[in-house]
């Protein structure tokens, strides 16, 4: 079993080495399909990059209305805008905590002897650039 890269849910591989289809909240999460966070974390960069940019356009539309005192806002246009927003906040927070993973496995070593150890292109990386 592992874990997806967007949603982190434990699912098993598909026979190619991607991450089997699943749900979240009644969606097929975007993570299906490319390799799990043990293997892989670019898939989370790129999704946030595109909800960032997504949240942002969606808030200038919303602020357009705004200024210009519409009269009606479409109520799908606030809901799409919220969604990007809190999706984007939400991933933002993943990629950090997933970044902190080896300085927090260095922690649980020093603190408690054992832990929950990092993968290696994570390790790789941390000591390519302290
Ligand atoms: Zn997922």
């Amino acid at each position: 079993m592992t874990r997806c890269q967007i949603c982190g849910r434990r699912r098993n591989l598909r026979r190619d080495g991607m991450m089997a289809h699943h749900h979240v909240r009644a969606q097929t999460c975007p993570g299906t399909g490319f390799p799990p966070i043990e293997q892989d974390d670019g898939r989370l960069v790129q999704l946030l990059a595109e909800t960032q940019e997504q949240g942002r356009r969606l808030t200038r539309e919303l602020a357009a209305f705004y200024d210009r005192r519409a009269n009606y806002i479409d109520p799908a246009l606030i809901a799409a805008c919220s969604r990007a927003v809190s999706l984007s906040l939400q991933l933002e927070r993943r990629l950090t905590r997933h970044r902190a993973w080896p300085a927090r496995f260095a922690r649980q070593m020093e603190r408690q002897g054992w832990g929950d150890p990092p993968p290696d292109y994570l390790r790789q990386r941390m000591e390519a650039r302290p």
